[in-house]
C-alpha cells in the first residue's frame, strides 16, 4: 500500500517521487532545478561531439524529495517519471 498524506482541507494525497530522468531528452533549460524548492536537482556539464560545453539537470538528492511533481510539471520534454511509496 502506497504512503497517503492528507492535503490541507482533510483529502488523501498521495505524494509521487521523482523516479528516473531521461538525460538523452532534457534541453538543459533549468527550469526544474530553479523550481525545486528541495534541491533535489543539480546540474550535470559534459561536452557534446563538437567539444561544447553543454548542461543538463540530473538527480542529485533523490532522499530530501517530497513527491509534488512539480519538476515533472514544467518539463515540456517528460524528462521525469514518478512513483509512490510503499
Ligand atoms: S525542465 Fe526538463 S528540459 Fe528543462 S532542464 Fe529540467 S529536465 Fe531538462
Ligand atoms: S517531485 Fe518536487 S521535491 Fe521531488 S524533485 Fe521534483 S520538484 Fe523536487
Amino acid at each position: 500500500m502506497s504512503v497517503v498524506f492528507e492535503t490541507f482541507g482533510g483529502s488523501p494525497w498521495t505524494p509521487m517521487y521523482v523516479d528516473t530522468f531521461d538525460k538523452n531528452k532534457c534541453l538543459g533549460c533549468g527550469r526544474c532545478i530553479k523550481l525545486c524548492v528541495q534541491k533535489v536537482l543539480g546540474v550535470e556539464t559534459y561536452e557534446d561531439d563538437e567539444g561544447t560545453e553543454r548542461q543538463i539537470a540530473k538527480i542529485d538528492n533523490k532522499d530530501h524529495c517530497i513527491g509534488c511533481q512539480s519538476c515533472g510539471s514544467i518539463c515540456v520534454r517528460r524528462c521525469y517519471t514518478f512513483k509512490s511509496k510503499s
